[in-house]
């Protein structure tokens, strides 16, 4: 089979999985939501060889079958923070795909770079971030990494240290790691009962450190955290860090667009120098989608640009001398922006602020219910859209893979203050009442039958 395809067989192939994709998504109620089969099964299945003939349109028969083997993302599913991938967005990276544009500079894709470069300023704008530019980045591991690598700048700092609460994303000790700065430069400050850092612990961490000889040079806030979606004081963080010439970087990836539908929990993120928001978390993109949002894109080029003499000899034009590699880790990039262009177009803002909407009361009902169940209790306050409970009989991480397995809803496991939890978090436009009941009757049963 020559790679070279005519229109006409391209045509055929693509109805035939849009047919296929249609299929699953009518499917998606029904399906389990962890497919049954074990780790040997799917190597049975999936582990073969690649053939040296191909098999024409023949290798499109298994397609149904990597489905039956994959995750449903249905109105169950409250796993992780997992967006529920809007379909509209992924008609988008299809075409993205067709059209193989590299993002590198405005020369290279003029209609990609320029649609990014819009939608990122407008994404700032929308969560209050006003006049921040960016970029689009694979997930939020690797904006919070290009966020740390600007905040440090390009000399070598002895004794650098970073400021976060106990509660921030791993994410942040793996930038530092990759820095070259050291797993020990992540200095973690106490959380209050709310899971929120303590700024007076902070203001004496800073203090002590500096004494000791320590070079502190940024402050990562946590907006929401992971676990349990608690929102730092951003405010009083920006005037720590502007007192003591910090960076403030805040990881938004889960939080962020929370600030779509509740700004005043997000007072003070206009001051942050870098914020993080994945898309393909709570603004229900296909992965991956995620973006570092900054206010300096000074800063970046300082991080990133080696070729600045050459870029700047491209041209002088603000839009078509611009490159993305001067401003990011990257230098091919897919075309990112039109999934989440497409999407928003096709709904409009104030779609994705409905869902949020919905999503953060489905998560308050889920607390009620909780609540109102003797059995159960919740381990932290519900902030955002995780809601982190427990069966008080104990036994909690059976009940969780006896909920897992039965295919109904997904919930992930979390650690709240050393101790096992059940979490369900709502980033899923799917999700329905009916869904969130089921958790607790799902939960209810497991607790109650045993676990055979
Ligand atoms: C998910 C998450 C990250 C990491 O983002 P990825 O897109 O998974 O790389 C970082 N910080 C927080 C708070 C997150 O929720």
């Amino acid at each position: 089979m020559p790679l070279e395809l005519s229109a006409g067989e391209f045509r055929a192939l693509a109805a035939r999985v849009v047919d296929l994709a249609a299929a699953h998504l009518d499917s998606l109620g029904e399906r389990p939501i962890m497919p049954p089969g074990s780790g040997a099964d799917t190597v049975a299945t999936f582990g073969g060889g690649i053939p040296e003939v191909g098999l024409g349109p023949q290798a499109l028969d298994d397609l149904a079958l990597v489905a039956a083997h994959a995750r449903a993302g249905s109105g169950g599913f409250f796993g992780y923070v997992l967006g529920s991938g809007e379909p509209v967005a992924a008609l988008g990276d299809l075409y993205a795909s067709i059209l193989n544009q590299v993002v590198t500079a405005w020369r290279s894709a003029p209609s990609a770079v320029t649609i990014e470069r819009a939608l990122v300023s407008s994404i700032a704008d929308a969560i209050g971030c006003t006049g921040f530019s960016g970029s689009l980045t694979s997930g939020g591991s690797a904006a919070n990494l290009m966020a740390l690598a600007m905040a440090r700048g390009d000399e070598a700092r002895p004794g650098a240290v970073v400021y976060a609460s106990d509660e921030v994303h791993m994410s942040i000790q793996k930038a530092l790691a990759l820095l070259g700065l050291g797993r020990a430069a992540l200095r973690r400050v106490p959380v209050d009962d709310a899971f929120r850092i303590s700024v007076e612990a902070l203001e004496t961490m800073i203090a002590e450190d500096r004494a000791a000889g320590l070079t502190p040079f940024a402050i990562v806030a946590s907006a929401g955290t992971i676990v349990t979606g608690a929102i730092d004081p951003l405010a009083r963080l920006a005037d720590v860090a502007a007192a003591n010439e910090l960076w403030l970087h805040v990881d938004g990836a889960y939080g962020a667009p929370a600030a779509l539908v509740h700004p005043e929990w997000f007072e003070g993120v206009d001051r942050a120098d870098s914020v993080s928001l994945d898309a393909h978390k709570w603004l229900y993109q296909p992965v991956d989608l995620s973006m570092l949002l900054y206010r300096d894109p000074a800063a970046a080029r300082r991080a990133f640009s080696m070729t600045d003499d050459y870029a700047a000899s491209a041209s002088d034009d603000p839009v078509e001398g611009f490159a993305f590699f001067d401003e990011s880790l990257e230098l091919s990039r897919r075309f990112r922006a039109l999934k989440l262009w497409l999407s928003l177009r096709y709904h409009g803002l104030g779609a994705f602020r409905e869902a949020i909407a919905n999503d953060l009361a489905h998560a308050r009902l889920l607390a009620e219910l909780v609540e109102a169940e003797p059995e159960l209790e919740l381990v932290a306050p519900v902030e955002l859209s995780a809601v982190c409970f427990r069966a008080k009989g104990g036994r909690n991480a059976e009940i969780l893979q006896t909920v897992n397995r039965a295919g109904r809803v997904y919930l992930s496991n979390a650690t709240v203050r050393g101790e096992f939890a059940l979490r369900a978090c709502f980033v899923n436009h799917r999700t329905t009442d009916a869904d969130v009941h089921a958790v607790v009757s799902e939960v209810l049963q497991a607790s109650a039958g045993g676990f055979a």
